[in-house]
């Protein structure tokens, strides 16, 4: 018997992301549709090499896409909405990359987030015009095409429930629940990975870990009975991952017909762990996912394989949490990282490796070498933490919150501020030019010196400032120049973190983040912001605001070290910010944005984790300002505006001003507080998209400005766009700001 390994799904874009160069140039129509594929297949093919030189048994495939693997069920299972011109027969990259981006006529499909991760998969949008039919043969073609390279694998699909659970309605209908005739497609495509001989399919249906109701649950039930005899004959893994399964999601999933493995989290699934020792099924396969997708830290191997040998299985098999596409591609690449922080590391390629290390050492075939290297591992880290972090260990359970009430605050702050009613302001990035990115990547490179860069720099920051007031805006800000990102600025100067040079993660289609590492205790040896803060606050006697990202927005874009609770390490960052917010009122800085978009990103997926998450996050972010003066005015800003189910969380940071995305769902956003939500700090909901070129008119700002004045008292009320212009031109930004001033000082005179 072979060692029983499997990994649930591999990066595509390639350890230097070939695919997203591959795919750039040809929409930029520098490259043919065979170079494109060409790059494709010679990725997937040293993926599969990979796995299998590494010994791995279960080898995924139809895990790489050109875009997003949602995208492709919906390829596969022609349910193209008819605004894409498409006329059936096999869906080529035309009408998917229409669906993906969209094209000049028509603007692409909806795209949200993966569960709690940083990918977004285009939303399937399902009308009573779609009708099914098996458009794209994408899984049968790179089944075949791994076997002609000598490597059976096990195809991977998207699950027909949670696909469905997934998608939205086409618009103005109401949602068809079309499980059968979906149902119908994905039994061809099973059948045809049979017939071209495939004996293992794994059906990805992660939802089951949400807090679904029975009736969703029940439709997992019928459909899976409805493939039954298509998936007889073939063993069928469904996977699981992203957090602990709930009990009664485990039932219907352990009892769902034609199936005989399941895989699970047991990396986030703690509780999991207990639900399998107790009541799982005799007979079935257990894919034990104790390999980390989610993160960059090598796996305690010592602790997995105890973990393992307590499952007393004799069907199991060992692989990862979720699929690897997460995590950073191969660690080989990482040139300039520290050696020692190096080999506490693991990208999907040593994920890889210690996925089939562990399954060797299940078997009684221990690799000491792996072993005995974890172990050094393991003892360094519990260095680091001889010394436990003495401030922020206590702030757990502590509760900081400033001593005045908010509209006293506000008072205070109206008393040295003097702004008019409807104050305007913006987010805080400018666009961001050719020549900027140049000045940043030569200083960087040392190729231009200290003062050359503090020189352009602080003439763009002049630029800046003098169009803001030229505009006749109230609150100024100095645009980030000096930004190259709004974590990895702030990353960089403090301690206890690290930077890769190749650690991407795909976002979505081409796009791809480079989260930073942190490895240590956090702390700010000097100050960050303050230098061009003041050095913009003195070019006008307007306020100036300080611009900070706030410490959950940090935490939630890096990798984060799993040696201690995740809380701790915020109140750390918390700590280190509070101590910058305090050298920028110090330095005359009255204003200051301290920034949580993401703080709704790491809201865990179960309902019943939710409230603790708040809790700290929402504290850690206090911190930062508990400190300051009364008449020292602190905004945040948050990039969605779905926060009716965390509205009192938001309220409860405290902020003394809040401008939120709002672009594209008024109604959403107003109607938390037409339902009554008491909101007395300051709100600026975003009066137009920056997402987008266009320009708004001053009548439709002026309308979209009387409808939040319908719901929103008068003196709380903020005009803004809905976030930064770093992405924006000028030709652009120059006349939405100034129909955004024109229409706030128009409705003055009205109040
Ligand atoms: N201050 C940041 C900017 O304006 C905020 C960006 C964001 O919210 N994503 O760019
Ligand atoms: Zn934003």
């Amino acid at each position: 018997m072979g060692t029983q390994s499997h990994i649930a799904g591999y990066p595509r874009m390639g350890p230097k992301r070939e695919l997203k160069f591959a795919l750039e140039s040809f929409w930029d129509g520098k490259s043919s549709a065979e170079d494109l594929q060409k790059v494709s297949a010679d990725l997937r093919s040293s993926i599969w090499k990979q796995m299998s030189d590494a010994g791995t048994k279960y080898i995924p495939s139809n895990t790489f896409t050109y875009y997003d693997h949602v995208l492709d069920t919906t390829a596969m299972l022609g349910a193209v909405p008819p605004r894409y011109g498409w006329n059936g027969g096999e869906i080529g990259f035309d009408v998917f990359f229409s669906m993906a981006r969209g094209n000049a006529s028509v603007p692409a499909m909806e795209m949200t987030k993966w569960f709690d991760t940083n990918y977004h998969f285009i939303v399937p949008e399902l009308g009573p015009e779609v009708n099914f039919s098996y458009s794209s043969h994408k899984a049968i073609n790179e089944y075949k095409e791994a076997k002609a390279l000598g490597v059976d694998t096990v195809p991977v699909l998207v699950g027909p429930v949670s696909y469905l659970l997934l998608s939205k309605p086409a618009k103005g209908v109401e949602k068809t629940f079309s499980l059968l005739s979906l149902l119908d497609k994905i039994l061809e495509v099973i059948s045809e990975l049979k017939a071209a001989g495939a004996s293992w399919i794994q059906l990805d249906e992660p939802t089951l870990v949400m807090d679904l109701d029975s009736h969703k649950l029940k439709a997992f039930t019928e459909a899976y009975s409805e493939l039954e005899s298509t998936l007889s004959g073939l063993n069928v893994l469904v996977e699981t991952y992203f957090a602990d399964i709930p009990a009664e999601a485990f039932k219907t999933l352990t009892s769902l017909k034609g199936v005989t493995a399941y895989g699970l989290d047991l990396v986030r699934g703690t509780k999991t762990l207990d639900l399998v020792k107790a009541e799982f099924p005799k007979g079935k396969y257990l894919f034990a996912g104790v390999v980390d997708g989610r993160n960059i830290w090598a796996n305690d191997l010592s602790s997995s394989l105890s973990t393992l040998e307590s499952l007393e299985s004799n069907k199991l098999v060992v692989s990862t949490s979720c699929s690897l596409l997460h995590t950073a591609v191969d660690l080989v690449n990482e040139t300039k990282l520290d050696d020692e922080i190096k080999s506490w590391l693991a990208f999907a390629a040593q994920k890889v490796v210690e996925v089939n290390a562990l399954a060797k050492a299940l078997a009684g075939k221990k690799d000491e070498v792996h072993f005995i290297y974890r172990l050094l591992f393991a003892a360094e880290l519990i260095c680091l933490n001889i010394f436990p972090f003495p401030q922020a260990a206590g702030l757990k359970g502590s509760e900081h919150r400033r001593a005045t009430n908010v509209s006293a605050r506000l008072d205070a702050q109206q008393k040295k501020l003097n702004l008019p009613i409807l104050p305007t302001t913006t987010i805080g990035s400018f666009p961001q030019t050719v020549e900027l990115r140049r000045v940043r990547r030569e200083y960087k490179a040392k190729k231009i010196s200290e003062e050359e860069y503090i020189k352009a720099i602080k003439e763009e920051i002049k630029k800046v400032v003098e169009l803001q007031e030229e505009l006749d805006i109230d609150v100024l800000v100095h645009g980030e120049p000096e930004r190259n990102d709004m974590v990895e600025y702030f990353g960089e100067q403090l301690s206890g973190f690290a930077f890769t040079v190749n650690g991407w993660v795909q976002s979505y289609g081409s796009r791809c983040v480079k989260p930073p590492i942190i490895y240590g205790d956090v702390s700010r040896p000097k100050p960050m912001t303050v230098y061009w803060s003041s050095a913009a606050q003195s070019m006008t006697s307007r306020p100036m605001k300080g611009m900070l990202t706030g410490p959950v927005t940090i935490l939630n874009w890096s990798f984060v070290r799993n040696d201690q609770p995740r809380f701790e390490t915020c109140y750390q960052i918390a700590l280190a910010i509070k101590d910058e917010v305090e050298d920028l009122e110090k330095a005359g800085i009255n204003v200051i944005q301290i920034d949580e978009a993401a703080l709704r990103e790491g809201l865990p997926l179960r309902k019943s984790e939710q409230a603790f998450y708040l809790e700290w996050a929402v504290h850690s972010f206090r911190i930062t300002n508990i400190g300051v003066q009364d008449t020292t005015q602190i905004h945040t800003h948050m990039c969605y505006s779905n926060f009716n189910d965390i509205i009192h969380s938001i309220i409860d940071m405290d902020a003394d001003v809040i401008t939120i995305e709002n672009s594209r769902s008024d109604e959403k956003l107003l109607s938390v507080f037409r339902e009554g939500v008491k909101y007395g700090a300051g709100i600026g909901p975003g009066v137009y998209d920056i997402h987008s070129p266009r320009i708004p008119s001053t009548e439709e700002i002026a309308d979209r400005i009387n409808k939040m004045l319908a719901v929103l008292e008068k003196n709380i009320l903020w005009v803004n766009p809905d976030c930064g212009l770093k992405t924006r031109k000028y030709p652009e930004v120059k006349p939405a700001l100034q129909a955004m001033v024109a229409a706030a000082k128009a409705l003055r005179t009205q109040l």
